[in-house]
């Protein structure tokens, strides 16, 4: 189902023009309007899902086995040395666009594309409880 106010729906879809690197029935892969580096694409999901725990299993499937592809194409032309795959749900983790996309970050070396996360120390007890509490979750 598309949902007619959302922007990727509409770019997705072809209602609204994109610098579209591939596209099939389930996908359109589109560069980045305000790139994080050179080549920086989002692979959409022509189904609206706002984000991954809307997304169906299949389409999460086939969404990362695209990135396998099109990361590939960009490690042969574009001459960048890695790559990042970025997925943001919820402001609190940085979504602005609540349609599921999937960031593909070509990185090269030296670059300041990516802000890194600051790693803390870890508690052992914490650890153990919070890898029963989410493990035991798991459906
Ligand atoms: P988020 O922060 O939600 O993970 O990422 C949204 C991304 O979509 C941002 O990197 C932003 O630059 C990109 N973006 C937002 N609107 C448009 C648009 O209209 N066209 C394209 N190509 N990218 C967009
Ligand atoms: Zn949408």
């Amino acid at each position: 189902m598309k949902d007619t106010n959302c922007i990727f729906c509409k770019i997705a879809n072809g209602d609204i023009p994109s610098n579209t690197v591939y596209e099939d029935e389930d996908f359109r892969v589109i560069l980045d309007l305000n790139p994080a580096s050179k080549g920086h694409a989002l692979i959409l999901p022509k189904e609206h899902a706002a984000n991954l725990f809307e997304l169906p299993e299949e389409t999460a499937k086939k969404a990362i086995v695209l990135a396998k592809r099109i990361g590939a194409a960009m490690m042969e032309t574009l001459g960048c040395t890695g790559l990042n795959l970025v997925q943001n749900n919820g402001a609190s983790a940085g979504q602005t666009v609540l349609h599921f996309h999937l960031h593909l970050i070509p990185r090269y070396d030296g670059d300041s594309a990516m802000v890194q996360w600051e790693p803390h120390t870890s508690d052992p007890e914490e650890q153990a409880r919070l890898a029963e509490l989410i493990g035991k979750a798991v459906r």
